[in-house]
């Protein structure tokens, strides 16, 4: 039997991460972890208390107990948080923004790398983030670094979020884009970094199943080799 892998898709917001982790980890037959949206729901539920985003104590709190369950539903995928689907509400720009500072508290960084290791561990797994190949699986049998333009990664998130309904500018996008990034990339703990074994694909001229095919060939050559 193929050894059940473990594979990172790490890279920027707007880079392709969520749809190609999803569609390989339905090509593959593996579980596909977002660990954005895990940072997502703790953002969404600190939201709702009314907790400050500067309070370490609470946020630890928080995310004691905490539940994060993916729930596949044919090719869409919902999230569901101490048994609550929030798969539409961590979406909205508001709850972006405040992600990128949640995700600096190292109690949440803690609690979401010991979930993900969890989930994780057995391989059989995609998962996509920011540190996954660097910090959480750096044994990780396949990483890849996604990248694209500033303006393309803005484009495709507006028109992620016009598709769903939220109205928003094009230009504010291309600039929240590039603020998260820029904020994900200069924290001290755990940044946005591309692993030094990570294989970099630029998408900004590809398309979706152009990537998918180049990266379902590597997992699989990979696979070969582990066999
Ligand atoms: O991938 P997504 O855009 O949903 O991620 C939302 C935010 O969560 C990122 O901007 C980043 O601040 C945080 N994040 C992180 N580490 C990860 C995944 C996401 O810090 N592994």
């Amino acid at each position: 039997m193929n050894k059940k892998m473990i594979v990172a898709i790490d890279g920027p917001s707007g880079a392709g991460k969520s749809t190609l982790s999803k569609a390989l980890a339905q090509k593959l037959d593996y579980l596909n972890i977002d660990t954005g949206a895990m940072y997502r729901s703790v953002a969404l539920l600190a939201q709702q208390q009314d907790i400050d985003l500067h309070d370490g104590d609470k946020l630890k709190k928080l995310c004691i107990d905490l539940s994060i369950e993916f729930v596949r539903e044919g090719v869409s995928e919902r999230v569901l948080v101490n048994g609550v689907d929030v798969s539409a509400e961590i979406r909205t720009p508001e709850v972006s923004l405040l992600t990128a500072q949640v995700a600096t508290c190292p109690a949440v960084r803690d609690a979401m790398l010991q979930l993900q290791r969890e989930m994780g561990e057995s391989g059989g797994v995609v998962l996509e983030g920011r540190d996954i190949g660097t910090v959480v699986f750096p044994r990780a049998d396949v990483k890849f670094f996604l990248s694209a333009t500033a303006e393309e990664r803005g484009r495709r998130r507006y028109e992620e979020l016009l598709a769903r309904g939220v109205t928003v500018d094009l230009q504010q996008t291309i600039q929240e884009v590039e603020t998260r990034d820029a904020a994900d990339t200069a924290r001290s703990l755990a940044p946005l970094m591309q692993a030094d074994d990570a294989l970099v694909i630029d998408s900004t001229h590809l398309s979706i199943e152009d990537v998918l095919k180049e990266m379902f060939t590597i997992v699989k050559n990979r696979e070969a080799e582990l066999a």
